[in-house]
């Protein structure tokens, strides 16, 4: 697909089938040879003749364009994407506490040799086991090995002991979302929020298109890169989705209705959670919180049953895209009709948003992290440290095998 990469077939084309409509659309380079089996004959169109007779189907024939790369860029993506198995355990030094976890903490880590630096993160089986998430961690370290996207946090290598789960992972050093919202007094200019919005969605639709679920969309979990683009991080809660699942799983603020009410629910619950995460980034609170206290008996009513106010002076556009996500009935919701994703991307709202140039990097980030070196932490909280572990007794489950 281009010269650094191993070249992999994408398309078979037939009869009546078109290439080169990227470049006419979006001025892009070529990203692909068409190589010819037999005897073929191609008829050309330049580029004033295209706009005049092919203008009104720009849109179909971008569709498409966007779908092939996509199928370009995965399979490219499929033949590289596996483990690192050349980092032992032994060979990382624990350095401080990033943060913590249900069930242990995500440590930085430094590599004897070459002192590259790493996010460790320690699963202890004990508390696992004992918050019965065995199956959710599996499917943690399946849902990381297998996703490889620029904002999708990447998972390097596992490893396991008596004790304890762990998994190396790329060390993301600009802080939570989270944090950086609260510096900025609770709440984002319209196109700060409209930047980290794109990363999310970008990602979401990544996940959605492989039928996984992420269930734990906040601004916790939205960590920033020293380019200032986000890393989704923690799938603790992530799972492949074909129908719909049932089990209560997330954070009280960002659940969905169909969530709270039990009803059995699928990729809907990210789109709604996507809408409370806009909101709150525009807003600096979230719109169903308990305004008095944290009561999630009162978050839970406000979000099956209250009204969705906006504060003065919200943006209209945002208005009425966060309208289209937090519609209770989960088949009524963008993201879950028919256009998928498309729906909000095309939003008026996201209009400043060039989608490709988003996930190649190429759109200046609002706030670039201050990093000092490899081993600054200065953009994450202090903790204290601690290095017990429960121990675990393992009663021949196997429950970890596959970690
Ligand atoms: P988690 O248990 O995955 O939710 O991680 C707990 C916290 O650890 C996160 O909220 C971050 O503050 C921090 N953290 C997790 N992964 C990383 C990473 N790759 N780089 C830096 N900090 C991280």
């Amino acid at each position: 697909v281009d010269g650094t990469t191993e070249s992999v077939s994408i398309a078979h084309l037939g009869n009546g089938d078109y290439f080169g409509e990227g470049a006419l659309l979006e001025d892009e380079p070529r990203s692909a040879n068409i190589i010819a089996r037999g005897q073929v004959q191609c008829f050309s169109l330049d580029r004033s003749d295209f706009v005049k007779l092919l203008g009104p189907l720009q849109d179909i024939m971008k569709r498409k364009a966007d779908e092939r790369r996509d199928t370009a860029e995965d399979k490219v993506r499929q033949t590289k994407r596996q483990l690192d198995a050349s980092i032992k355990f032994s060979d990382l030094r624990h350095v401080r506490t990033l943060g913590t976890g249900t069930f242990g903490r995500v440590k930085l880590v430094q590599h004897k040799a070459t002192n590259d630096t790493f996010a460790l993160k320690i699963l202890q089986k004990a508390q696992v086991v004992s918050y019965r998430q065995q199956k959710n961690v599996i499917n943690e370290k399946e849902i990381m090995t297998e996703a490889d996207h620029p904002f999708i946090l990447r998972l390097l290598a596992t490893y396991k002991d008596l004790h304890c789960l762990y998994m190396l992972l790329e060390l993301v050093q600009g802080g939570e979302l989270f944090s950086l919202l609260h510096c900025k007094g609770g709440k984002l200019a319209s196109n700060d929020a409209m930047f980290y919005g794109a990363c999310v969605l970008s990602a979401l639709e990544y996940l959605h298109k492989r039928s996984i679920v992420y269930r734990d969309l906040k601004p916790e979990n939205l960590l920033v890169d020293h380019e200032g683009y986000i890393k989704v991080v923690d799938f603790g809660f992530a799972k492949k989705v074909t129908e719909k699942t049932f089990t209560l799983c997330g954070t009280p603020e960002y659940l969905a209705p169909e969530l709270v009410l039990g009803k059995g629910h699928n990729k809907g619950v990210d789109y709604w959670a996507f809408g409370v995460l806009i909101y709150e980034m525009l807003a600096g609170v979230s719109p169903f919180a308990d305004s008095e206290g944290c009561d999630h008996m009162i978050i839970c009513k406000n979000i099956v049953r209250g009204r969705l106010e906006f504060p003065k002076k919200f943006p209209d556009k945002a208005k009425d895209m966060i309208s289209k996500l937090l519609v209770r009935d989960s088949h009524q919701r963008f993201g879950c009709l028919k256009r998928g994703a498309m729906d909000i991307k095309d939003h008026p709202w996201f209009s400043g948003i060039n989608w490709r140039h988003l996930d190649y990097k190429k759109i200046d980030a609002p706030w670039i992290p201050e990093i000092s070196d490899p081993l600054d932490t200065s953009n994450f909280d202090d903790y204290e440290e601690d290095d017990s572990i429960e121990p675990y007794l393992d009663t021949g489950s196997l429950w970890d095998a596959t970690f």
